[in-house]
């Protein structure tokens, strides 16, 4: 993360605030102008948002971005719930990482997808924003429960792997879509890659642990984690969760959320 916070230092003034919110608001506007007017709209719209190669290459380099503004869907009410929780993920990435490194994530999903769609002309839709940042928040606070439809309380978790199950069966469906799916998610791939496989190792090391602890029969009072900056352990607070930092320490959610 040095070369991100070098970066950020250097070039951090010129993040956009709020760039997903602005961008979800942009989404119902577009979706407005498709669906509020004559049916023509649809087409005409469409037309000067997606990406294409001759306009792309004559000068029209916006081109390779505008695509992130396609309504994912035909309904209005899909597509109001898709905005409002694009919104409303966005601000919660915003506020653990800042505005730049949300800048870099969303640009890099949404510059991928355009030089990808050059290429392949695979039609674009915004789901791809609202995926992307989905992830992240799920991997930053996986318990924390939602109102699905304002109505059904599910974990943030559950919510991402709906929609990883969504592109296993659209992967199902066709399967060329394998990469469009991989340039879709190369920027949560990137950034949380590592963090995985981390976290995957630390499993090992814990459960290999875990058994030398138990073939000892060490004394009550034994734990398995323990927070690098308060000390706690899960015996302290079973309901506490840890996470492994880049130092190999394990650090409660709590401190960490407090080192931010
Ligand atoms: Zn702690």
């Amino acid at each position: 993360m040095s070369i991100i916070s070098t970066l950020e230092s250097k070039f951090g003034r010129f993040a956009i605030p709020g760039l997903v919110q602005i961008l979800a608001v942009l989404q119902m506007i577009v979706f407005l102008m498709m669906y509020a007017g004559p049916p023509e709209m649809q087409a005409v719209v469409l037309k000067s948002v997606m990406p294409q190669a001759d306009k792309v290459l004559s000068g029209q380099v916006w081109l390779l971005f505008s695509h992130v503004l396609v309504p994912p869907f035909t309904s209005a009410f899909a597509c109001l719930l898709t905005s409002y929780f694009t919104l409303w993920l966005g601000r919660v990435l915003e506020e653990s990482w800042g505005a730049f490194r949300v800048n870099l994530y969303v640009l890099w999903l949404v510059l991928s997808l355009g030089v990808w769609s050059l290429f392949f002309g695979f039609p674009l839709t915004s789901y791809w924003l609202l995926n992307t940042i989905l992830f992240a928040v799920a991997v930053l606070i996986p318990n924390e429960e939602i109102l699905l439809f304002f109505i059904i309380p599910v974990k943030m978790k559950w919510i991402a792997l709906l929609s990883a199950g969504a592109m296993f069966f659209m992967f199902l469906g066709s399967p060329a879509s394998i990469f469009l799916i991989l340039f879709a998610n190369l920027n949560f791939l990137v950034v949380f890659g590592p963090h995985f496989a981390q976290m995957w190792l630390h499993q090992g090391k814990v459960a290999a642990r875990r058994s030398r602890f138990e073939s000892a029969q060490l004394p009550q009072g034994s734990f398995f984690h323990q927070c690098v900056d308060c000390k706690k352990t899960e015996i302290d607070n079973p309901h506490l969760e840890f996470r492994v930092l880049d130092s190999g320490d394990e650090i409660c959610t709590e401190c960490r959320a407090k080192r931010g």
